[in-house]
C-alpha cells in the first residue's frame, strides 16, 4: 500500500508553471467584477468549472481558450502583484520549495502597461514572498509562437536587464501546429549572448521533430513537455544522449489530448530509460491540479514509487535555472526534509 499522506509533506519543485493559468478562481471573479468585465456566471461553482478544462477539451487550441478571462484580469500592476503573491502563497502551503513561474509579457499590455511595469509587479511579489514565506522563485519570459519574431527579440533585449534580479530564462509557447520554432531563432540567439537561459515548449502536440529543432536551432537547454518524443525513437535517443531535461505536465497532457489517458503517458518509460524528467503542474487553475495531485497520478497510473519521485525532485533542482549557490541551499533543505520523512 502506498502512503499518499507523505505527498503533501514531500518537498517539491515546479519548473513549469504559467502564472495566467494558475490564478485563484475567486480572484479572477473578484477582479473581473471590479473591472466591469463579463463573467460566465456569478455562482462560484459554475464560474470555476467554466474557467477550467472539462472532459470535452479536445486539443491544445481548446485548452488555450481557458486563458482568455484570466489574462483580462492581469492588465494592471496591482492585479499582477496580487495574483503572483497569491500563487506563491498557495505553492508555499503545498510545500513547494522552488518554482519557476512563467509569463508572456506582451499579453499583459492591453490596458497600456509597459514591459517594465509588468516585470516589476511580478518580481516585487516574488521578492516579498521569498522574504515573508521563504519560498524561492524565478521568472521565465515567454515568447508566443503566434507573435512576430520582432516581439520575441524585444522580450530578450528588455528582459535581459532583469537577469540577476529574478528573470532567468526565455521560453517559446503557444500554438505549435501552425508556427514552427525556427521563426524565433534570432531572439533565442540573442538570449544566449545576453545571459538568458532557454527552454522551449516542443513535442506537446504531435510533432516530435520540434524537439530536435528546438535544441539544435534555438539552443533549448530544457524542453517543455516533450511528450511526443515517444513517436520517434531517434528523438528519444537524441534527448537521452544530450541529457536534455523534460518539463513534463501529466494532467495537462491528458487534457490537451496529447496522450489517451494517464496510463498512456510516457513519463515512466522516459525515466526508466535514463532520460531526465521532471513533473510539473503547467496550470494549477486551468488544469485544476496541484503538484501533489500530479505525483499521486504518477503513483496511481504510472507505477512511480517514492524513489522515482525523489529522483524527479532532484532533477528539478539540478536542471532548474537557479544559480549554483541557490541550488546547493535548496538541495540541503530538501535533503533535510526527506530525511525527516525517512525517505533518504
Ligand atoms: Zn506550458
Amino acid at each position: 500500500m502506498v502512503d499518499y499522506s507523505l505527498l503533501k509533506r514531500l518537498p517539491k519543485v515546479d519548473l513549469h508553471c504559467h502564472l495566467s493559468g494558475s490564478v485563484r478562481p475567486a480572484t479572477i471573479m473578484e477582479i473581473a467584477l471590479e473591472e466591469g468585465l463579463e463573467v460566465p456566471s456569478k455562482d462560484m461553482g459554475i464560474f470555476t468549472k467554466n474557467i477550467q478544462v472539462s472532459g470535452n477539451c479536445q486539443s491544445l487550441k481548446d485548452y488555450l481558450t481557458k486563458f482568455d478571462l484570466p489574462l483580462k484580469v492581469m492588465q494592471k500592476q496591482k492585479h499582477l502583484y496580487r495574483i503572483t503573491y497569491e500563487l506563491l502563497e498557495d505553492l508555499w502551503e503545498q510545500n513547494i520549495k522552488y518554482v519557476e513561474i512563467r509569463i508572456a509579457p506582451y499579453l499583459h499590455m492591453e490596458q497600456g502597461l509597459d514591459f517594465h511595469q509588468i516585470l516589476e509587479s511580478v518580481l516585487n511579489a516574488m521578492d516579498r514572498a521569498r522574504k515573508n514565506l521563504g519560498i524561492y522563485s524565478n521568472l521565465i519570459l515567454i515568447c508566443m509562437r503566434n507573435h512576430s519574431p520582432e516581439i520575441s527579440l524585444n522580450i530578450v533585449k528588455e528582459g535581459h536587464k532583469y537577469v540577476g534580479k529574478g528573470v532567468v530564462a526565455i521560453d517559446l509557447a503557444g500554438n505549435e501546429i501552425d508556427f514552427s520554432p525556427e521563426l524565433h531563432k534570432e531572439a533565442f540567439q540573442w538570449a544566449g549572448n545576453l545571459g538568458l537561459r532557454k527552454t522551449v515548449h516542443a513535442g506537446e502536440v504531435g510533432i516530435a521533430e520540434n524537439i530536435i529543432t528546438a535544441v539544435k536551432e534555438l539552443g533549448a537547454e530544457r524542453i517543455g513537455h516533450g511528450v511526443y518524443a515517444f513517436l520517434k525513437e531517434d528523438v528519444c535517443q537524441f534527448i537521452k544522449d544530450r541529457g536534455i531535461p523534460l518539463e513534463m505536465c501529466i494532467t495537462s497532457n491528458v487534457q490537451t489530448g496529447a496522450v489517451e489517458g494517464y496510463k498512456a503517458h510516457p513519463i515512466k518509460k522516459y525515466l526508466d530509460r535514463g532520460m531526465k524528467v521532471t513533473i510539473n503542474t503547467d496550470n494549477l487553475t486551468v488544469s485544476d491540479t496541484t503538484l501533489e495531485q500530479e505525483y499521486k497520478k504518477a503513483i496511481e497510473f504510472l507505477d512511480f514509487n517514492y524513489g522515482d519521485l525523489i529522483r524527479v525532485i532532484q532533477n528539478g533542482i539540478e536542471f532548474s535555472f537557479a544559480d549554483e549557490g541557490e541550488k546547493e541551499r535548496l538541495k540541503e533543505v530538501i535533503n533535510r526534509e526527506l530525511e525527516s520523512l525517512n525517505l533518504k
